[in-house]
């Protein structure tokens, strides 16, 4: 592989440089996450491949492991990021569910969102994605530990200038005005109805993820007799994931059967 030497050359923007996190694609039990930097080696039971031979090479390119093993290597997306990461102290939100959570909140680059609590921040990194390169999460969350974390996860995404967090419980309020809307992940979301109601913008979406039909049911009662809140739905994903064997695609024998519930609503203007 020849490598360019002009920075403006448009194919450098597919080679792999010093410092970029690249997958490893071996097979389908064996994708590796790792940044490449000169004098590393990445080592697996497939065998061995220098971080240097990798660079200057182009995303996709199929190249050789020490054993004659082939792999390929890949940008990773910010899923593969996430999932293979962040470290997780906290229940996080799932793909298919903040795929729909993206869509309900109407996310876009720009929006200001408001996100309580963050915990292990894996829904706010994928808020933050696609608020950049102008929008911000403000995010809400009481534990310490749980805010530096989450920061730590942020920052390998290069996303940390999108995302501001506030080591606070979200019931003692919140500092920002006329947010664009809300993700709230808590246990006990309506008390904090009130606080929501005056940091949003008239008409805002806002998004509850909840485990349990209890919560549900409280929060549901809540929202519908209340004159500030209007368009309350509850939906639940299904997901269903199929094995890709040659001669053998079926579904996995084994599924996720729960993850929570996604309650929404929009703020109205009762005067
Ligand atoms: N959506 C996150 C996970 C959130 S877990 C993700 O995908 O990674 C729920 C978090 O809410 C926990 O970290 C908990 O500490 C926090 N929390 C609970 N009550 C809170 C409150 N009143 N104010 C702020 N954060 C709260």
């Amino acid at each position: 592989m020849v490598k360019s030497d002009t920075s403006t050359d448009a194919s450098n923007i597919y080679m792999i440089k010093e410092d970029d996190y690249v997958l490893l694609y071996i097979d389908e039990k064996r994708k590796h996450i790792f940044r490449v930097r000169a004098g590393y080696r990445f080592s697996g039971d497939k065998g061995f491949v220098d971080h240097e031979k990798l660079l200057g090479v182009a995303y996709g390119t199929k190249i050789t492991l020490s054993s004659g093993v082939k792999a390929y290597v890949l940008n990773p997306t910010t899923e593969d990021m996430v999932f293979k990461l962040f470290k997780r102290p906290t229940q996080v939100i799932y793909p298919k569910d903040i795929g729909r959570i993206i869509l309900k909140l109407d996310i876009g680059p720009g929006k200001r969102i408001l996100e309580a609590g963050v915990g292990s921040g894996v829904s706010t990194a994928f808020l933050a994605k696609y608020v950049a390169p102008e929008g911000k999460i403000y995010g809400y969350e009481i534990r310490e530990d749980f805010a530096e974390m989450a920061m730590r996860n942020i920052s390998l995404l290069g996303l940390e200038k999108y995302v501001e967090i506030k080591i606070k419980d979200i019931s003692e309020g919140v500092d920002e005005k006329d947010l664009d809307a809300a993700l709230i992940d808590l246990p006990d979301p309506w008390r904090i109805l009130d606080v929501l109601y005056n940091a949003l913008r008239p008409g805002a979406p806002v998004v509850f993820f909840l485990p349990t039909m209890n919560q549900v049911i409280k929060l549901f009662d809540e929202l519908s007799s209340s004159t500030k809140w209007i368009a309350v739905e509850i939906e639940e994903i299904l997901e269903r994931i199929y094995e890709t064997k040659k001669n053998a695609i079926r579904p996995r024998v084994r599924m996720i059967g729960h993850t929570g519930y996604i309650v929404s609503t929009r703020k109205i203007l009762n005067m």
